[in-house]
């Protein structure tokens, strides 16, 4: 759209009509032409006149209560549609709440941009005090994979290209873009403005690996015993989900999902080591890694989890830095996974060797073993419920409901839903990721919802809840099919916990005794439920996601069942001193 005005021409003396635009229209221009169909957001000082002009031109705007939750609602649609998701926030303190969600965006390799309006140059490099100033270039740049700043309204279009390419192409994350207050107001003439506008082409192009380095990969992946494939969110991201199952499928590997990449081939698949993870961990000889990285999460790739049999690693992944991150990489494959995977199928087909029958057994009867062991704890139906019977009664709905999301976040919360609950489809489980941060729920469900249009269930601990709590009011203003439940035991980790000091104050780790947080998502008119059998809880799911209408459950699980930081308490230290 452009702005109709009359320019008085210094040199003549007879008035002109010409079109004008200006920033405000060029940075929503930009961002149509390249496909962008939803922005997430607080409104304030000195973009709220953009979120408005944004929402009359047709773009979905969604305003949150807290840029944290925008910037995780961004970071996950990203993931969700390979596009980079937008945040918009304003200047210094607002932009340092959505850095915490770029950052985190940035680390789970999720494209994104930050879009934050910003003081005048001028006086943020005199120092001069402007209001919420801050040099937001400066601090974004070390927290994220590009940051660019645009001064000039005929710059908007490439900068917003630039941001666009940055986000998504190699190794995808996320990316800042600065824009001052003043930019906004500029007014250039439409016709020249409507020319510097950039669509980018193949914003993310095909990586193709290296023929050599597919042969190496399949001369290591040959010579296995017990080999193993690890699937990683990187090929959850890839959307190369028919390649990838037909790799499995042909070379007859078993295959363990990471969290976020449960689904690409069901939990349920023959083939799936999941429920035999420290087995595979430690037994397998070669291990290849599909878009998953040899952090923390697994175990750095060495160490008592891996066991001490010799182990040969190939590693699929577009960031050529990624390989010898933690142990040597006897074939790296560089490249996107579409593409490297295509490139071993070819290769395999015809003249492949399943693995070794004893291999498979092992596996199969240590996964048959350990699903039997597990099978009891989940059909218990107590009063209080402890995590097992209620995670129990979530399994059975997503199996029902096997389009649905699942977020999740919490501490045992989490450990146990991510074992416990099988997924069916790819992406549909979103959680809290590399860096096991709180506080991406009700972002990411809002997101889920909006960008995938499906019933979304998150389930969260009461903890983790509070984080992002305060979204129910915009998933209810927005009416979104999302159910919550809030597994709620009175506390972090567990509610026991007893302050030793003998002061009135509770332990540093309690909570409100009995809280109804289903009374949150009344308040807004939304559905409230408060549960204590997973009987209950499945019959309140099953209603929240047949009527899609925002609900948040209370389940009440016994406060005593949590443990310590849930299955990653080896890496909370503890003093050694003895108590006097
Ligand atoms: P997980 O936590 O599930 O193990 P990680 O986040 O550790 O997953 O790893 C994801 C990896 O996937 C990253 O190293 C990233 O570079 C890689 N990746 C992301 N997208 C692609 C893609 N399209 N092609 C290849 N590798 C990718
Ligand atoms: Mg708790």
């Amino acid at each position: 759209m452009t702005i109709v005005a009359k320019v008085e021409q210094a040199t003549s003396a007879a008035d002109e009509e010409r079109e004008l635009t200006d920033g405000f229209h060029l940075v929503i221009d930009a961002l149509k032409l390249n496909g962008v169909k939803t922005i997430y957001g607080v409104p304030g000082i000195p973009i709220t006149d953009f979120g408005r002009m944004a929402q009359a031109e047709g773009i979905r705007v969604i305003s949150f209560r807290h840029e944290q939750h925008a910037g995780n609602a961004a970071a996950i649609a990203g993931f969700l549609t390979k596009k980079p998701g937008i945040c918009l926030t304003v200047s210094a303190p607002g932009f340092l709440n959505g850095l915490t969600a770029l950052a985190n965006a940035t680390t789970n390799c999720f494209p994104m941009i930050l879009i934050s309006g910003s003081s005048e140059r001028e006086i943020v490099d005199l120092q001069q005090g402007d209001y919420e100033e801050m040099d937001q270039l400066a601090i974004a740049k070390p927290l994220c994979k590009a940051a660019f700043r645009v001064l000039h309204a005929q710059d908007i279009g490439i900068g917003i290209a630039r941001a666009i390419r940055a986000a998504v192409s190699g190794r995808p994350g996320g990316v800042y873009l600065d824009l001052p207050a003043k930019l906004f107001g500029q007014v250039m003439d439409a016709e020249a403005g409507a020319k510097s506008l950039v669509e980018v082409i193949d914003p993310a192009p095909a990586q193709l690996p290296a023929p050599a380095a597919v042969e190496r990969a399949l001369d290591v992946l040959k010579g296995a015993k017990r080999p193993l494939i690890i699937l990683g969110k990187g090929a959850a991201y890839a959307q190369a989900d028919d390649q990838i199952r037909a790799l499995i499928e042909k070379s007859g590997i078993p295959f363990l999902p990471m969290s976020m990449a449960k689904g690409l081939l069901p939990d349920t698949h023959p083939q799936c080591a999941g429920a035999a993870r420290s087995t595979v961990l430690k037994d397998s000889d070669v291990v290849m890694l599909v878009g998953a990285r040899l952090n923390w999460l697994l175990s750095h790739g060495k160490g008592k989890a891996w066991g001490d049999a010799p182990k040969k690693f190939i590693q699929i992944d577009i960031e050529p830095k990624e390989m010898d991150s933690n142990v040597e990489i006897a074939a790296p494959l560089v490249g996107d996974i579409g593409s490297c995977v295509s490139a071993l199928l070819e290769s395999i087909d015809g003249k492949w060797q399943a693995p070794p029958s004893d291999w498979i057994n092992a596996v199969n009867s240590k996964r048959e073993e350990n699903i039997a062991k597990m099978a009891p704890r989940l059909m218990k139906n107590s009063a209080p419920m402890d995590f097992h019977g209620a995670l129990g009664a979530l399994r059975a709905v997503i199996r029902e409901r096997p389009d649905a999301i699942l977020v999740n976040e919490g501490a045992n919360t989490l450990d146990l839903a991510r074992g416990i609950i099988d997924m069916h489809q790819p992406r549909k489980r979103l959680d809290v990721g590399t860096w096991g941060v709180m506080g991406i729920g009700m972002g990411f469900a809002i997101a889920a919802a909006i960008e995938t249009g499906k019933p979304v269930l998150a389930v969260e601990g009461d903890s983790a809840f509070g984080f992002s709590g305060m979204e129910v009011e915009t998933i209810c203003r927005y009416n979104l099919p999302v159910c919550v439940v809030v597994f709620n035991n009175n506390g972090i980790y567990r509610g026991t916990d007893v302050n030793s000091s003998g002061s009135p104050d509770v332990a540093t780790t309690v909570f409100v005794k009995d809280a109804r947080y289903d009374k949150m998502m009344e308040a807004f008119g939304g559905v409230g439920v408060h549960v204590t059998t997973p009987d209950e809880l499945k019959r309140a799911v099953d209603q929240a996601m047949d009527s899609g209408r925002p609900t948040l459950i209370n389940a009440a699980i016994d406060p005593a069942a949590g443990s310590e930081s849930g299955r990653i308490g080896n890496l909370n230290p503890q003093s050694v001193l003895k108590k006097k």
